[in-house]
């Protein structure tokens, strides 16, 4: 099993511009059963799942529910789980969202997003990862500046130090490679993205963009973290 991160980075080199089929297939063997997909169900994760599906019906599929999700996500899950006869797996804070608004109030996206994301992301993902040796993700370089210079394959560690690969098989596609993929396979995608939506989050903190706009210029639109990241994809990367 490939963690050291020198061979990682190796690896990643050999497996750039390859097709992302061959790049999961590579971390479904390589690292099974201890591998999982994470998603959130935009138009990425869509088509990850399907490939995945294709080499391994069992594939482990999870999502963090933060529990404000948008009602076409949780129904986008229901229909991706019957289309393909999968358990997608959520995983929800440890606070839960009425404790949350509870003590620290309503609305706490417009006060303090990084604690709320904290707590309604990372937190649950930190869980999500624990015990994987590998975890797949639908990033793409040309999602934005914070993710222009992702790996292939990267050297994570978990809370205790034990590593953790994080796959992104897409990192080479570009948006039209993906919706190309996804329309010539039929794949399940949410309604939103029909809406001038291109990346989905939550409800509160994700707006449609303008044609031009960056795709992720609508997370936290308006906020210092304009078109940024939660702190999910950024968690434990080695430097
Ligand atoms: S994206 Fe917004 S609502 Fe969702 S966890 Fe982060 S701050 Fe909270």
């Amino acid at each position: 099993m490939v963690v050291d991160a020198a061979a990682l980075a190796e690896r990643s080199r050999e497996l750039e511009g390859r097709p992302p089929e061959e790049i999961l297939a590579f971390a479904l063997a390589e690292y099974a059963p201890r591998v999982a997909i994470s998603t959130a169900f935009g138009v990425e994760g869509c088509a990850l799942v399907d490939m995945a599906v294709r080499l391994d019906a069992g594939v482990k599929v999870f999502t963090v529910d933060t529990g404000y999700l948008f009602a076409e996500t949780y129904e986008l899950v229901r229909r991706l789980e019957q289309r393909y006869g999968i358990t997608v797996e959520r995983f929800s804070g440890s606070v839960s969202r009425e404790q949350q608004e509870g003590t620290l109030g309503e609305r706490l996206w417009e006060r303090d997003a990084e604690r709320c994301c904290a707590l309604r992301k990372v937190e649950p993902t930190v869980r999500a990862v624990r015990g994987l040796d590998a975890w797949i993700a639908g990033l793409r370089r040309d999602q934005g500046p914070s993710r222009a210079g992702i790996g292939i394959l990267e050297r994570h560690d978990h809370d205790d130090g034990t590593p953790l690969v994080k796959v992104n098989p897409l990192a080479c596609w570009t948006r039209a490679d993906t919706w190309r993929y996804v329309v010539a396979n039929g794949v399940p995608y949410s309604p939103l993205l029909d809406q001038g939506y291109k990346s989905i989050g939550c409800w509160p903190c994700t707006r449609p963009v303008a044609d031009g706009e960056d795709e992720r210029a609508g997370r936290w639109a308006g906020t210092a973290n304009a078109g940024g990241e939660c702190g999910i994809h950024t968690l434990s990367a080695r430097k």
